[in-house]
Protein backbone atom coordinates (compact mmCIF):
# COMPACT_ATOMS: atom_id res chain seq x y z
CA UNK A 1 0.00 0.00 0.00
CA UNK A 2 1.13 3.57 -0.55
CA UNK A 3 0.91 5.01 3.15
CA UNK A 4 2.02 8.83 4.07
CA UNK A 5 3.98 9.32 7.07
CA UNK A 6 3.93 13.17 8.71
CA UNK A 7 6.60 13.49 11.83
CA UNK A 8 9.79 11.73 11.46
CA UNK A 9 10.86 11.96 14.77
CA UNK A 10 12.65 9.39 17.81
CA UNK A 11 9.66 7.63 16.84
CA UNK A 12 8.16 8.29 13.37
CA UNK A 13 11.61 7.64 11.51
CA UNK A 14 12.10 3.49 12.70
CA UNK A 15 7.88 3.64 12.39
CA UNK A 16 7.82 4.54 8.67
CA UNK A 17 11.24 2.09 7.94
CA UNK A 18 9.05 -1.08 9.11
CA UNK A 19 6.57 0.22 6.92
CA UNK A 20 9.07 -0.05 4.04
CA UNK A 21 10.74 -3.13 5.22
CA UNK A 22 7.26 -4.33 4.89
CA UNK A 23 6.83 -3.86 1.35
CA UNK A 24 4.80 -0.62 1.60
CA UNK A 25 5.66 2.33 -0.46
CA UNK A 26 5.90 5.69 1.80
CA UNK A 27 5.51 9.00 1.15
CA UNK A 28 6.72 11.46 3.90
CA UNK A 29 7.08 14.81 5.41
CA UNK A 30 9.00 16.90 8.18
CA UNK A 31 9.86 20.30 8.75
CA UNK A 32 13.15 18.42 9.83
CA UNK A 33 14.85 17.95 6.42
CA UNK A 34 17.50 16.16 8.00
CA UNK A 35 14.99 13.64 9.47
CA UNK A 36 13.05 13.59 5.69
CA UNK A 37 16.92 12.24 4.33
CA UNK A 38 17.01 9.66 7.21
CA UNK A 39 13.55 8.20 5.73
CA UNK A 40 14.67 8.72 2.28
CA UNK A 41 17.95 7.18 2.57
CA UNK A 42 15.60 3.75 3.50
CA UNK A 43 13.35 3.98 0.27
CA UNK A 44 10.58 6.71 1.17
CA UNK A 45 9.99 9.22 -1.65
CA UNK A 46 9.87 12.96 0.15
CA UNK A 47 6.79 15.46 -0.42
CA UNK A 48 6.70 18.87 -0.20
CA UNK A 49 4.06 19.64 1.87
CA UNK A 50 1.59 17.83 4.70
CA UNK A 51 -0.87 18.16 1.71
CA UNK A 52 0.97 17.37 -0.53
CA UNK A 53 2.10 13.96 1.22
CA UNK A 54 -2.26 13.16 1.36
CA UNK A 55 -2.88 14.44 -2.46
CA UNK A 56 -0.67 11.04 -3.35
CA UNK A 57 -1.89 8.47 -0.68
CA UNK A 58 -5.25 6.58 0.38
CA UNK A 59 -4.10 6.58 4.23
CA UNK A 60 -1.79 9.09 6.48
CA UNK A 61 0.00 8.42 9.47
CA UNK A 62 0.91 11.55 11.75
CA UNK A 63 3.44 11.12 14.71
CA UNK A 64 4.05 14.84 15.93
CA UNK A 65 4.88 16.02 19.25
CA UNK A 66 1.29 17.32 21.10
CA UNK A 67 -2.10 18.55 19.98
CA UNK A 68 -1.46 22.18 18.10
CA UNK A 69 0.89 20.14 16.11
CA UNK A 70 -1.67 17.67 15.55
CA UNK A 71 -4.25 20.51 14.23
CA UNK A 72 -2.22 22.42 11.92
CA UNK A 73 -0.86 19.70 10.13
CA UNK A 74 -4.32 17.96 9.58
CA UNK A 75 -6.21 21.33 9.60
CA UNK A 76 -4.11 24.52 8.58
CA UNK A 77 -3.08 25.69 5.49
CA UNK A 78 -0.90 23.08 3.23
CA UNK A 79 -2.93 20.38 5.78
CA UNK A 80 -3.30 16.96 5.09
CA UNK A 81 -7.26 17.93 4.88
CA UNK A 82 -6.34 20.41 1.89
CA UNK A 83 -4.70 17.67 0.06
CA UNK A 84 -7.28 15.20 0.80
CA UNK A 85 -9.42 13.39 -1.42
CA UNK A 86 -12.36 11.91 0.01
CA UNK A 87 -12.43 8.43 1.42
CA UNK A 88 -8.66 9.50 2.65
CA UNK A 89 -7.90 7.30 6.17
CA UNK A 90 -5.77 9.69 8.29
CA UNK A 91 -4.08 7.59 11.82
CA UNK A 92 -2.82 10.15 14.31
CA UNK A 93 -0.27 8.07 16.37
CA UNK A 94 0.65 11.14 18.38
CA UNK A 95 -0.05 11.27 21.90
CA UNK A 96 -2.03 14.26 22.40
CA UNK A 97 -5.45 15.80 24.57
CA UNK A 98 -8.50 13.38 23.53
CA UNK A 99 -10.59 16.12 23.31
CA UNK A 100 -7.82 17.43 21.18
CA UNK A 101 -8.58 13.63 18.28
CA UNK A 102 -12.47 14.63 18.64
CA UNK A 103 -11.89 18.16 17.24
CA UNK A 104 -9.73 16.63 14.40
CA UNK A 105 -11.69 14.38 13.65
CA UNK A 106 -14.95 16.36 13.43
CA UNK A 107 -12.91 18.80 10.88
CA UNK A 108 -11.60 15.54 8.89
CA UNK A 109 -15.60 14.06 8.67
CA UNK A 110 -16.81 17.57 7.23
CA UNK A 111 -14.38 16.34 4.32
CA UNK A 112 -14.94 12.86 4.33
CA UNK A 113 -11.92 11.86 5.69
CA UNK A 114 -12.06 9.14 8.23
CA UNK A 115 -9.71 9.19 11.29
CA UNK A 116 -8.19 6.83 14.24
CA UNK A 117 -6.20 8.16 16.98
CA UNK A 118 -3.70 5.23 17.67
CA UNK A 119 -0.87 6.75 20.25
CA UNK A 120 2.23 3.99 20.98
CA UNK A 121 3.59 3.21 24.14
CA UNK A 122 7.06 1.33 24.07
CA UNK A 123 9.35 3.93 23.27
CA UNK A 124 12.47 4.07 20.42
CA UNK A 125 13.04 -0.02 20.87
CA UNK A 126 9.82 -0.94 20.39
CA UNK A 127 9.32 1.51 17.57
CA UNK A 128 12.55 0.01 16.31
CA UNK A 129 11.60 -3.16 16.51
CA UNK A 130 8.27 -2.97 15.74
CA UNK A 131 6.85 -4.12 18.44
CA UNK A 132 4.91 -0.84 20.13
CA UNK A 133 1.40 -1.55 22.17
CA UNK A 134 -0.79 0.47 20.06
CA UNK A 135 -4.03 1.46 21.32
CA UNK A 136 -6.97 3.04 19.10
CA UNK A 137 -10.00 5.16 19.45
CA UNK A 138 -12.72 5.75 16.43
CA UNK A 139 -15.16 3.48 14.07
CA UNK A 140 -14.36 -0.63 15.01
CA UNK A 141 -15.05 -1.35 11.17
CA UNK A 142 -12.11 1.82 10.14
CA UNK A 143 -9.66 0.04 13.01
CA UNK A 144 -10.68 -3.61 11.71
CA UNK A 145 -9.58 -2.27 8.38
CA UNK A 146 -6.12 -0.72 9.40
CA UNK A 147 -5.54 -3.17 12.14
CA UNK A 148 -2.85 -5.03 9.69
CA UNK A 149 -1.14 -2.21 9.10
CA UNK A 150 -0.75 -0.94 12.67
CA UNK A 151 0.49 -4.93 13.59
CA UNK A 152 3.46 -3.88 10.79
CA UNK A 153 4.47 -1.00 13.80
CA UNK A 154 3.47 -2.79 16.66
CA UNK A 155 2.65 -6.24 18.63
CA UNK A 156 -0.17 -5.52 19.82
CA UNK A 157 -3.33 -3.20 18.80
CA UNK A 158 -6.26 -2.92 21.07
CA UNK A 159 -9.40 -1.05 20.32
CA UNK A 160 -10.12 0.83 23.25
CA UNK A 161 -13.82 2.99 22.19
CA UNK A 162 -14.66 5.51 20.14
CA UNK A 163 -12.47 8.85 18.63
CA UNK A 164 -10.38 10.03 21.65
CA UNK A 165 -10.67 6.70 23.49
CA UNK A 166 -6.98 5.66 22.01
CA UNK A 167 -5.45 8.82 24.02
CA UNK A 168 -7.61 8.93 26.67
CA UNK A 169 -6.05 5.10 27.35
CA UNK A 170 -2.13 6.83 26.46
CA UNK A 171 -2.66 9.37 29.34
CA UNK A 172 -3.05 6.31 32.02
CA UNK A 173 -0.33 4.52 30.64
CA UNK A 174 2.04 8.33 31.10
CA UNK A 175 0.57 8.70 34.47
CA UNK A 176 1.44 4.87 35.22
CA UNK A 177 5.42 5.26 33.72
CA UNK A 178 5.46 8.62 35.76
CA UNK A 179 4.81 7.20 38.75
CA UNK A 180 6.84 4.15 38.39
CA UNK A 181 9.43 6.58 37.45
CA UNK A 182 9.44 8.66 40.20
CA UNK A 183 9.17 5.82 42.68
CA UNK A 184 12.34 4.32 41.76
CA UNK A 185 14.25 7.26 41.87
CA UNK A 186 12.84 8.09 45.18
CA UNK A 187 14.13 4.86 46.20
CA UNK A 188 17.42 4.69 44.42
CA UNK A 189 18.37 7.69 46.00
CA UNK A 190 17.48 6.17 49.32
CA UNK A 191 19.44 3.35 49.09
CA UNK A 192 22.58 5.13 47.21
CA UNK A 193 22.30 8.07 50.11
CA UNK A 194 22.42 4.98 53.10
CA UNK A 195 25.44 3.55 51.19
CA UNK A 196 24.02 0.36 50.12
CA UNK A 197 24.81 -0.43 46.43
CA UNK A 198 21.88 1.01 44.29
CA UNK A 199 23.40 -2.38 41.56
CA UNK A 200 23.07 -4.55 44.63
CA UNK A 201 19.77 -3.60 45.12
CA UNK A 202 18.61 -3.70 41.76
CA UNK A 203 19.65 -7.32 41.19
CA UNK A 204 18.17 -8.14 44.88
CA UNK A 205 14.72 -6.75 44.00
CA UNK A 206 13.82 -6.90 40.14
CA UNK A 207 12.80 -10.38 40.78
CA UNK A 208 10.15 -9.19 43.30
CA UNK A 209 7.10 -7.07 43.07
CA UNK A 210 8.95 -4.11 43.23
CA UNK A 211 10.42 -5.16 39.79
CA UNK A 212 8.81 -3.64 36.71
CA UNK A 213 9.43 -2.84 32.82
CA UNK A 214 10.15 1.12 33.82
CA UNK A 215 12.21 -0.30 37.20
CA UNK A 216 14.44 -2.73 34.71
CA UNK A 217 14.36 0.42 31.46
CA UNK A 218 14.82 3.20 33.57
CA UNK A 219 17.16 2.00 36.84
CA UNK A 220 20.30 1.54 34.99
CA UNK A 221 20.11 4.68 33.44
CA UNK A 222 19.58 6.30 36.24
CA UNK A 223 22.65 4.22 38.06
CA UNK A 224 25.19 5.41 34.89
CA UNK A 225 23.71 9.02 34.81
CA UNK A 226 22.77 8.06 31.00
CA UNK A 227 19.86 10.65 30.42
CA UNK A 228 19.86 10.48 26.42
CA UNK A 229 16.35 10.59 25.62
CA UNK A 230 14.47 8.01 24.81
CA UNK A 231 10.98 10.00 26.06
CA UNK A 232 12.14 13.62 26.75
CA UNK A 233 10.99 15.29 30.15
CA UNK A 234 9.31 18.31 27.89
CA UNK A 235 7.00 15.49 25.92
CA UNK A 236 5.89 13.75 29.52
CA UNK A 237 4.83 17.12 30.72
CA UNK A 238 3.17 17.57 27.95
CA UNK A 239 1.26 14.07 28.80
CA UNK A 240 0.89 14.96 32.27
CA UNK A 241 -0.85 18.34 31.43
CA UNK A 242 -3.26 16.66 29.37
CA UNK A 243 -4.05 14.13 31.84
CA UNK A 244 -4.16 16.69 34.05
CA UNK A 245 -7.05 18.50 31.85
CA UNK A 246 -8.75 15.68 30.95
CA UNK A 247 -8.98 15.03 35.00
CA UNK A 248 -10.17 18.41 35.63
CA UNK A 249 -12.70 18.11 32.82
CA UNK A 250 -14.38 14.77 33.86
CA UNK A 251 -14.01 15.61 37.50
CA UNK A 252 -10.83 12.87 38.29
CA UNK A 253 -8.57 14.58 40.73
CA UNK A 254 -5.10 13.43 39.77
CA UNK A 255 -2.75 14.24 43.14
CA UNK A 256 0.36 12.11 42.34
CA UNK A 257 0.20 13.35 38.36
CA UNK A 258 -0.08 17.07 39.26
CA UNK A 259 3.46 16.00 42.39
CA UNK A 260 5.10 14.46 39.34
CA UNK A 261 4.72 17.49 36.43
CA UNK A 262 6.00 19.87 39.07
CA UNK A 263 8.90 17.88 39.92
CA UNK A 264 9.39 17.84 35.71
CA UNK A 265 8.65 21.37 35.69
CA UNK A 266 11.87 21.81 37.91
CA UNK A 267 13.88 19.69 35.58
CA UNK A 268 13.07 21.87 32.40
CA UNK A 269 13.64 25.26 34.07
CA UNK A 270 16.78 23.71 35.10
CA UNK A 271 17.34 23.33 31.50
CA UNK A 272 16.73 19.08 31.25
CA UNK A 273 13.86 19.30 29.24
CA UNK A 274 15.71 17.34 26.65
CA UNK A 275 16.89 14.64 28.64
CA UNK A 276 15.02 11.33 28.89
CA UNK A 277 12.41 10.95 31.91
CA UNK A 278 14.61 8.86 33.61
CA UNK A 279 16.28 12.50 34.38
CA UNK A 280 13.99 12.59 37.44
CA UNK A 281 16.83 11.01 39.26
CA UNK A 282 18.69 14.35 38.85
CA UNK A 283 15.67 16.14 41.05
CA UNK A 284 16.08 13.60 43.91
CA UNK A 285 20.00 14.21 43.65
CA UNK A 286 19.68 17.92 43.99
CA UNK A 287 16.53 17.23 46.83
CA UNK A 288 19.05 15.14 48.51
CA UNK A 289 22.44 17.28 48.19
CA UNK A 290 23.83 14.47 46.07
P1 LIG B 1 10.22 14.02 18.24
O1 LIG B 1 10.24 15.39 18.78
O2 LIG B 1 11.49 13.22 18.17
O3 LIG B 1 9.59 14.02 16.74
C1 LIG B 1 8.55 14.85 16.31
C2 LIG B 1 8.77 15.13 14.84
O4 LIG B 1 7.67 15.95 14.36
C3 LIG B 1 10.04 15.92 14.57
O5 LIG B 1 10.81 15.28 13.54
C4 LIG B 1 9.54 17.29 14.11
O6 LIG B 1 10.39 17.94 13.19
C5 LIG B 1 8.22 16.91 13.47
N1 LIG B 1 7.30 18.04 13.34
C6 LIG B 1 6.96 18.96 14.30
N2 LIG B 1 6.09 19.85 13.78
C7 LIG B 1 5.87 19.49 12.48
C8 LIG B 1 5.09 20.02 11.43
N3 LIG B 1 4.34 21.12 11.62
N4 LIG B 1 5.10 19.39 10.24
C9 LIG B 1 5.86 18.29 10.05
N5 LIG B 1 6.64 17.73 11.00
C10 LIG B 1 6.65 18.34 12.21
O7 LIG B 1 9.10 13.24 19.09
P2 LIG B 1 8.92 11.65 19.25
O8 LIG B 1 9.69 11.22 20.44
O9 LIG B 1 9.11 10.97 17.94
O10 LIG B 1 7.37 11.62 19.69
C11 LIG B 1 6.32 11.78 18.76
C12 LIG B 1 5.02 11.47 19.49
O11 LIG B 1 5.06 10.12 19.98
C13 LIG B 1 4.76 12.38 20.71
O12 LIG B 1 3.41 12.66 20.83
C14 LIG B 1 5.27 11.52 21.85
O13 LIG B 1 4.63 11.88 23.08
C15 LIG B 1 4.87 10.13 21.38
N6 LIG B 1 5.66 9.03 21.94
C16 LIG B 1 7.01 9.12 22.07
C17 LIG B 1 7.74 8.05 22.63
C18 LIG B 1 9.23 8.12 22.80
O14 LIG B 1 9.78 7.26 23.54
N7 LIG B 1 9.94 9.04 22.17
C19 LIG B 1 7.07 6.90 23.05
C20 LIG B 1 5.69 6.81 22.87
C21 LIG B 1 5.00 7.89 22.31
Amino acid sequence: MKIGFIGLGIMGKPMAKNLLKAGHEVVCFDVNKDNVENVVAAGAKAAASAADVASQVPLVITMLPNSPHVKSVVMGEGGVLEGAAEGLILIDMSSIAPLASQEVEKACAQKKVRMLDAPVSGGEPKAVDGTLAIMVGGEKALFEEVREILLVMGSSAVHCGPIGAGNTTKLANQVIVALNIAAVAEAFTLVRKAGVDPHLVFEAIKGGLAGSTVMNAKAPMMMDSNFKPGFKIDLHIKDLANALDTGHGVGSPLPLTALAREMMETLHADGFGGDDHSALARYYAKLSGT
